[in-house]
């Protein structure tokens, strides 16, 4: 694909009228490494902004094992029963160093995966952290845009990862197992902070009365926190993503909170913030990639840090040097 042969306004309009493929083609645009494809991208979601910023986002985050895809299944599953369009996408900083995402992979969430009205795309496999989130956030966007009513943005408990989720979502999810001796695990962790609900799952058979338990020592950690709006106290619930139970009442927690943030305008303030976090961060992004991308200016940074390295330079004047180079 060529500069010529990519026709943005077509896209766009293909994307609009709810096109998958479209979508999908948008998406790899933004995920595309090239310089001439980066402007198309950004030319494209500047065209479609007024599309967006609709949906439902809902981050959900959890350890290998403790039931993401199984829940994302059986949630997207019921959300479209209920009328909804659904997308799923993934931030999986990991997949650059393994060369692909285990994250929103479509065999693992079978149900979803074979109804039209569900889109899954999985994490985008190179780059950074940051980079990785942004183009995650820009394919939500151009997600908003197709008509998905509901954004589901899952992520592992990884370092930075969840941060950068929860900066692109308006509920951010923190998925539990019962019991296990580890349960305050995430308080450590600090994803108790970020959390907006906390959810016990696999809530059943053997597993009900540890569940409970687990459930009662999160609602006793999560009051001696400070809740991060003074509007909503997170709560603890627990459900089973195998047996289907607890995930009306789990979804009803999004809507509630949604409406709680609504009526206080926290949900603007969040919204708003988040925007002007990510002008920063694709900001800081791209003045990297510039670094990095020519390679006249890219030699003189190695310059610049070998005076550095052998002390011939201070790391602040070297700082100012690189500065210029941008200009
Ligand atoms: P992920 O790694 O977080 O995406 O977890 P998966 O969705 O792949 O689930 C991991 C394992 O837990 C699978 O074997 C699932 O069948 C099982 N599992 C998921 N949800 C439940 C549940 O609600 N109850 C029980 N008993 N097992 C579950």
């Amino acid at each position: 694909t060529d500069r010529k042969s990519i026709d943005i306004k077509s896209l766009a309009r293909d994307l609009r009228s709810g096109s998958r493929a479209a979508l999908a083609r948008a998406i790899t645009l933004v995920e595309s490494r090239r310089g001439d494809h980066q402007a198309l991208a950004r030319e494209l979601v500047q065209m479609l902004l007024p599309d967006t910023g609709k949906a439902v986002r809902v981050g959900i985050t959890g350890s290998p094992g403790v039931g993401k895809s199984t829940t994302i299944d059986v949630l997207g599953s019921y959300l479209i029963e209920q009328g909804h369009k659904v997308a799923v996408l993934a931030v999986d900083p990991s997949s650059a160093r393994s060369g692909g995402s285990i994250l929103g992979d479509k065999t693992r969430m079978a149900r979803l995966s074979a109804s039209d009205d569900a889109f899954i795309r999985p994490s985008p496999s190179s780059g950074t952290l940051g980079g990785v989130a942004a183009k995650t956030r820009e394919a939500m966007l151009l997600c908003e845009a197709a008509g998905f009513g509901v954004v589901l943005v899952e992520t592992v408990g990884i370092g930075q990862s969840e941060t950068a989720v929860c900066d692109m979502t308006d509920f951010f999810l923190g998925l539990m197992l019962p019991g296990g001796g580890d349960e305050l695990q995430g308080i450590k962790k600090g994803l108790v902070e970020l959390a907006d609900m906390i959810a016990i799952n696999k809530a059943d058979g053997d597993n009900l009365k540890r569940a409970n338990i687990t459930a009662a020592d999160y609602r006793g950690a999560l009051h001696i926190l400070t809740p991060r709006s003074e509007h909503w106290h997170p709560p603890v619930v627990t459900y089973s993503a195998l047996a289907g139970t607890g995930i009306a009442e789990l979804w009803q927690k999004v809507l509630d909170h949604r409406k709680a943030m609504n009526a206080s305008g926290d949900f603007a303030m969040r919204r708003r913030d988040q925007q002007v976090k990510w002008m920063w961060s694709m900001l800081e992004q791209r003045m990297l990639a510039r670094l990095r991308s020519e390679a006249s200016v890219r030699m003189k940074v190695k310059k610049i840090e070998t005076e550095v390295a052998e002390g011939h330079l201070t790391p602040a004047l070297a700082a100012e040097k690189i500065l210029e180079l941008l200009q």
